[in-house]
């Protein structure tokens, strides 16, 4: 499952490969890749000119202009978007029109300039594409299938205030709430036991007794980690290719918990924890980070 800093790497390879550009044809071939989709996907994208590429947590998305590059300030705002959910296997590729097709490739985007195409790949289908009409948000315009999911800690609409206060009403285990998308995005289950690591606390703690500090603490490990995390991803990223995997692997050398079972605490050396959570598991110290007398699972 690709996560926040996989998402923001194929972002900004979208930012630049594909906005500006507009779409001469879009070819569906497989019905489940717009299972969710209203209208007729090609019908809808040609013509129009993504704007942007923009994310929320790990929703991907491309606002639609009609007709061709913006000409100048004061046009009008996307009314639609793109939206894409990559779903546990899906990536999105930039590839020369000629290249062969891929054996899972549910959806082609040509381009009126005749470059480099957009291919939608999706090995498991659990991925789709959509297009959504756009609402306003309290902090920014996102689609409409978005909306009810909170700012993630790496975007400028993040309110760490609101968080805290959110954060301590919610009663419930600090970790479940980290991966809370209504409270906030972006933030999966490695990230968490990584960011909650580093900050020394268990993750069953209860949210109502977290200090305003600590929760400033967490909530700058939590950006610590992923923009490390996208470092290394971003460095990857430089030639003609967008693309998720759905794993995060480049990082895995870097973690200092997840997926460690047994092995010594990077920081005091006691053996690395594995515990059930929510059907997963969770990682940590059983030193540094003591389980709390009033555990909230
Ligand atoms: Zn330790």
């Amino acid at each position: 499952m690709p996560e926040l800093p996989e998402v923001e790497v194929v972002r900004r390879g979208l930012e630049s490969w594909v906005a500006g550009r507009t779409v001469a044809a879009a070819e569906v071939l497989h019905p489940r890749a717009v299972r969710r989709n209203a209208g007729d996907l090609p019908a809808q994208l040609k013509g129009r000119t993504p704007a942007s590429a923009e994310r929320r947590g790990k929703y991907l998305w491309l606002p639609l202009r009609d007709g061709g590059p913006a000409e100048g300030p004061g046009e009008e705002e996307p009314g639609e978007a793109l939206v894409a959910h990559l779903g546990m296997s899906g990536q999105l590729l930039v590839v020369d029109p000629l290249s062969p097709i891929e054996k899972h490739l549910r959806v082609r985007m040509g381009f009126t300039d005749g470059g480099p195409e957009l291919r939608f790949v999706d090995q498991r289908t659990f991925g789709h594409l959509l297009v959504a009409p756009m609402t306003s948000g309290p902090a920014r315009p996102v689609p409409e299938p978005i909306a009810h999911i909170a700012p993630d800690p790496l975007e400028a609409a993040f309110d760490d205030e609101r968080f805290a206060e959110r954060l301590r009403l919610r009663r419930t285990g600090i970790k479940r709430a980290l991966l809370d998308q209504s409270l906030i995005s972006g933030v999966g289950n490695i990230y968490a036991d990584e960011a909650l690591w580093r900050a020394r606390l268990h993750w069953a703690r209860p949210t109502e007794t977290l200090t305003r500090p600590k929760i400033a603490e967490l909530l700058a490990e939590v950006r610590a980690v992923m923009t490390e995390a996208l470092e290394q991803g971003g460095t990857s990223f430089d030639s003609l290719y967008v693309n998720v995997n759905g794993e995060s692997g480049y990082f895995d050398r870097s973690l200092a918990v997840y997926g460690r079972r047994d092995e010594p605490c990077r920081r005091c050396g006691t053996p690395i924890r594995r515990e059930a959570f929510m059907n997963r598991s969770s990682y940590s110290c059983p030193k540094c980070q003591p389980r709390p007398r009033n555990a909230r699972p």
